[in-house]
Parts: C-alpha cells; sequence; structure tokens
C-alpha cells in the first residue's frame, strides 16, 4: 500500500511517526510551484526514497532521510524517533 498521497500541485505527502503528522516535499522535475526546494524521487508510492534529506522546523526539529520507504532519523532532531529508522507508515487516502 501507498507510504505517499501525490496532491494535484505535485507535492507529496508522508505521515511523519516522530512529529505524529505529515510532511510534504516536492518532487523533482516539476518542483515548487514558487522556485523552493525540491527533492529527487525514485518515482515509488510504495518504497519512496527522497534526496537529499528532508528538515523540517515546525514544533519539532525532524531531520531526515527517506529511503526504500523507510524514514531514517538524524540525531539532531527533538523528537523522541532521534537516530532511529522506523518505517514509514502507509496512508489511506480516504482519511485525507
Ligand atoms: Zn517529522
Amino acid at each position: 500500500m501507498a507510504k505517499l498521497l501525490k496532491y494535484a500541485n505535485g507535492q507529496l505527502i508522508f505521515e511523519c511517526p516522530g512529529c505524529d503528522h505529515a510532511h510534504g516535499v516536492y518532487s523533482k522535475p516539476t518542483g515548487h510551484p514558487q522556485g523552493g526546494p525540491s527533492w529527487d524521487w525514485n518515482g515509488s508510492m510504495d518504497k519512496p526514497t527522497f534526496s537529499p534529506s528532508i528538515l523540517v522546523q515546525g514544533e519539532h526539529r525532524c531531520h531526515s532521510f527517506v529511503r526504500e520507504g523507510k524514514i531514517q532519523y538524524l540525531v539532531d532532531c527533538s523528537h523522541g524517533l532521534a537516530g532511529q529508522t522506523v518505517e514509514l507508515p502507509e496512508i489511506n487516502e480516504e482519511e485525507w
């Protein structure tokens, strides 16, 4: 089952177990509509890989690599999964 949602604007959404909410990235070659950052994506909805790393500064600092459907949290995350690698949760389109 899919671990990503793809929005019409090209944004890819995944659920982050560390922050307990969703993060979104824009993939190349379409990229960010306002010229913001975009990521290389392997095209897989089930085992996505993004490059380079993803840094989110929200309620938590969240810095991760998404590779082959897993999310590898770097040690500089401020949430409880810092330094751990976990399976990305499957995402149910009907809940969105
Ligand atoms: Zn996160």
